[in-house]
């Protein structure tokens, strides 16, 4: 294997995973993007010079660019999606050309050129909710929002692939990922960043709400695991055994901000909106050796650190459309 195509890599955890790989191995890595809203060339100015990197701005639906891109690539892995939960509530559509049409264009190309391994980066979220216990690779599928559902589409398809052509494939479904360069609509650096700015901090419904989290570097780290020795065929649940309410998150990032808690709005709860996620990860810890090296303590610390910091990088991003959205959604700037 020399030559891998990431798609999405101009996204929160594609940048991330770029900048992991070239780092640790001698791949040249293909970044295929469309530059949607959250699509961002700021998050890889370090590496955009890189040998062994290149950057195409275009489509996973772009059935022609595809077929051209990956004649020439070992491996496909596929972060490419619209990814927020809120946006799919208000606009599905494009949910379902972007996650499902585009990772069935890529699966066909990547059928005809033969490739080594195709490995689709899904969510814990298709599960659907989980009132007890945890999510195993046999839970089955039980999606709740246009999101969710257009990400389980792309999953069946994706094992269709596997199971019809032969396409060799694996599916990884990883817990909600925090970490630098995150779009500041999603939880986290929605919080951090409205705190530093001083303003409301919007938390839906009763911020009861369960999720697993996880750094993105250890998500990155379980995928380059799944890339090397993934079973063929098989389905890897990733999370970091790590459950927090919203409100906790919340409440912590304003205690190591020095903030007050005067600050938190409670808003209009999600339609649909899951009560809890939660990951069992036996299989890739057992099979694959996978451990998070990061404690949420130390990840969120940094975190923050990161965004405090890289203030310019936000800012640039909380305007124009950002605006809009934020308004549309919470009423106010
Ligand atoms: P993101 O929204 O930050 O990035 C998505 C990237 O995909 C952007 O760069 C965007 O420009 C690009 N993109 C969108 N439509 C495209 C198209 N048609 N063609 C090419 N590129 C396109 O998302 P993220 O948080 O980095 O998530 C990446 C992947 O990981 C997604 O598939 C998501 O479902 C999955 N995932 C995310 C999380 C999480 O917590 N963020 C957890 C589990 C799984």
């Amino acid at each position: 294997m020399e030559r891998i195509l990431v798609t999405g890599g101009a996204g929160f955890i594609g940048s991330n995973f770029i900048r992991y790989m070239l780092e640790r191995h001698s791949y040249s890595i293909i970044n295929l993007d469309a530059l949607t809203y959250c699509g961002n060339l700021e998050n890889l100015r370090d590496v955009e010079d890189h040998p062994r990197y290149t950057f195409i701005r275009g489509s996973i639906t772009d059935r022609e660019l595809v077929n051209r891109i990956i004649r020439d690539v070992d491996a496909v892995i596929n972060f490419a999606a619209e990814s927020h939960v809120d946006r799919s509530i208000q606009d599905p559509e494009i949910f379902i050309k972007t996650n499902v049409l585009g990772t069935q264009t890529l699966l066909e190309a990547s059928r005809r050129e033969g490739i080594e391994r195709f490995i689709q980066i899904s969510t814990d979220e298709v599960y659907g909710s989980a009132e007890t216990g945890y999510f195993t690779e046999e839970t089955p599928l039980a999606p709740n929002s246009p999101y969710s559902a257009s990400k389980a589409a792309a999953d069946l398809m994706v094992r269709a692939y596997h199971r019809t052509y032969g396409l060799p494939v694996n599916i990884t479904r990883c817990s909600n990922n925090y970490g630098p360069y995150q779009f500041p609509e999603k939880l986290i650096p929605l919080m951090i960043t409205n705190a530093l700015e001083d303003r409301p901090l919007p938390v839906y419904g009763d911020g009861m709400n369960v999720r697993d989290w996880l750094h993105v570097e250890d998500h990155c780290s379980a995928i380059d695991l799944v890339l090397h020795h993934g079973r063929d065929g098989e389905v890897y649940n990733i999370g970091g055994n790590n459950e927090r309410r919203n409100i906790d998150i919340v409440r912590l990032i304003l205690r190591e901000l020095g903030k007050d808690e005067s600050l938190i709005r409670f808003v209009e709860d999600r339609p649909g909106h899951d009560r809890r996620y939660a990951i069992d990860a036996t299989r890739i810890r057992n099979e694959l050796g996978w451990k998070p090296r990061y404690s949420f303590r130390e990840g969120i610390r940094e975190t923050i650190n990161w965004y405090i910091r890289n203030r310019k990088w936000w800012e640039n991003i909380k305007s124009g459309e950002y605006l809009r959205y934020y308004e549309r959604m919470y009423g106010h700037r």
